[in-house]
């Protein structure tokens, strides 16, 4: 057989002709089981081989809820929350102690904003509709931070009289406005800073560097974060400062990166507490944990993380307690929101056309189209981010086949998962699992083709129920202002 040279640089050309394998993705023993760090706790194989979630059959759920949908398995979302407020925080205990932020960003709904607050962790926002949602559930405000490197007047504002917890200052301008705004409310507003470390954290390498080019943040390097402090410290009468702050990147699986990080960050808390004699209370490392979206990935849990942190954290805090034993140690702040909300999800999709696409001669791949796609994730095309998924309303004992799941847009980079085995029997019609959904996908979500946004099925204790209804045709419309219409209002 003749052999495609691109196909096999890229992977092992599948014996049949069929499509190339990537490099990364073994060949499966058994295609219905599931890998437990891919799927959330609670999910299972039922009786007739369909997959479960907290004993409910997903073919249950697409009969009542119809499909796509994504399906959170709440017990799973609240132990992950818990998992990182007790097990991530314990070594902490003893240098200061920790807080967990989760990022609202991820994924946010009112249902969501109350298992966070019943968890015990704190929120971080980047809105005046992310903290709407919080202050809707009776979010304690002192619990809640606001990110942003663009806030408007009207959200410092909301923030202020709401008495949050602490707004994350990123520009000169900005403190020049949080504090005008404090003193128009008679109000002091409690402030970080965010401070960009010269660390670019990627997957599986970190890039240290003494400058970036990006938009958030005061940069070290230069001295603008010495000169935000100091700024704010002028404005003592408006503003609090509570402390440092830095995000280094996302989908994270070390903590090498942290590491330095937490040591520039703690040599300017240290060079504050010399010059201003100000032992600022906080520090936060940010998020960015990685999670398994293949088997490919291998995430730390937050027990594992809590421990290097803490090690790491505790390590650096030397020079500073060794120059200032007297003073109060930073407690440490996280913010985690992939890691937390999403391996608690999947999408359920149904399958349609299956298409086998000749790509060269010698080349077939299987194009399986499913009923949603980049409308309800984005993330593959966005920034070709790896997906896998699993026949879901059945099992199946036929040969694998490497397929492509692709969505229903009007793009052809509108692909769901790059490549993956499913059975070689699977027809339109079967229900397909995309696992890992639950950070990202319904908050980056769009209505691209008018298609209507899925909904969120939370499931608990046998029991599935709707936490954001799908969109409907009228929901679309309702803002489309059709001038052929007769006025609604004449002046
Ligand atoms: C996005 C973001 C997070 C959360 O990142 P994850 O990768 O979801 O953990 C935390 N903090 C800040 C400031 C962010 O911008």
């Amino acid at each position: 057989m003749a052999t495609n040279m691109r196909a096999h640089e890229a992977g092992i050309l599948h014996a049949d002709g069929y499509a190339a394998q990537p490099q990364w993705l073994p060949e499966p023993e058994d295609l219905s089981e599931l890998m437990p760090k891919l799927w959330a706790a609670n999910t299972d194989r039922g009786e007739h081989g369909e997959l479960t979630v907290a004993g409910v059959p997903v073919t249950d759920i697409a009969r009542d809820f119809g499909t796509a949908a994504y399906v959170v398995d709440e017990d799973d979302f609240r132990a992950r929350a818990r998992a990182f407020r007790d097990d991530f925080t314990a070594p902490f205990a003893a240098i200061g102690g920790a807080d967990v932020y989760y990022a609202g960003k991820a994924f946010l709904c009112t249902a969501v904003a109350r298992w966070i607050m019943e968890e015990g962790l704190h929120l971080d926002t980047c809105s005046g509709g992310e903290m709407a949602v919080a202050q809707r559930v009776g979010f304690p405000p002192e619990r809640v931070a606001l990110h942003g490197n663009n806030k408007s007047r009207a959200e410092l504002r909301q923030a202020l009289e709401w008495g949050i917890g602490r707004i994350v200052v990123d520009s000169f301008a900005e403190i020049d406005r949080v504090a005008e705004i404090a003193d128009e409310l008679g109000v002091v507003a409690p402030v970080m800073v965010r401070v960009t470390v010269g660390v670019e954290a990627h997957t599986h390498e970190f890039i240290a560097t003494a400058h970036e080019d990006q938009k958030f943040g005061f940069s070290l390097a230069n001295g603008r974060a010495r000169e935000a402090v100091d700024r704010i410290v002028a404005k003592g009468e408006s503003l609090r400062l509570l402390g440092l702050h830095s995000h280094i990147g996302s989908q994270i699986f070390d903590t090498a990166g942290f590491e330095i990080a937490a040591r520039r960050l703690i040599d300017l808390h240290t060079e504050v507490a010399a010059e201003h004699g100000i032992a600022m209370p906080e520090m936060d490392l940010g998020g960015g944990y990685g999670i398994a979206y293949t088997s490919e990935h291998d995430p730390l849990s937050p027990r594992q993380l809590g421990e290097q942190m803490g090690d790491l954290v505790a390590r650096e805090l030397k020079v500073f307690q060794e120059e200032h034993p007297e003073a109060v140690l930073p407690r440490i702040s996280i913010e985690p929101g992939r890691a937390i909300a999403g391996p608690s999800a999947f999408t359920l999709y149904e399958i349609g056309t299956i298409k086998d696409v000749e790509v060269t001669g010698d080349l077939t791949r299987t194009y399986v189209s499913v009923d949603g796609g980049m409308s309800d994730n984005v993330r593959t095309a966005l920034y070709g981010a790896d997906y896998s998924c699993a026949l879901a309303s059945r099992t199946s004992d036929a040969e694998e086949r490497l397929v492509r799941v692709v969505g229903r847009h009007c793009e052809s980079g509108d692909i769901v998962v790059m490549d993956e085995y499913l059975p070689g029997d699977i027809v339109a019609g079967d229900l397909i699992a995309v696992p890992g959904t639950g950070a990202y996908c319904r908050s980056l979500s769009n209505q691209y083709n008018h298609t209507p946004r899925p909904p969120v099925v939370a499931v608990r204790d046998g029991v599935a129920r709707v936490i954001v209804r799908r969109e409907t045709i009228e929901d679309l419309l309702a803002l489309d202002v059709d001038e052929s219409a007769p006025p609604q209002e004449v002046r």
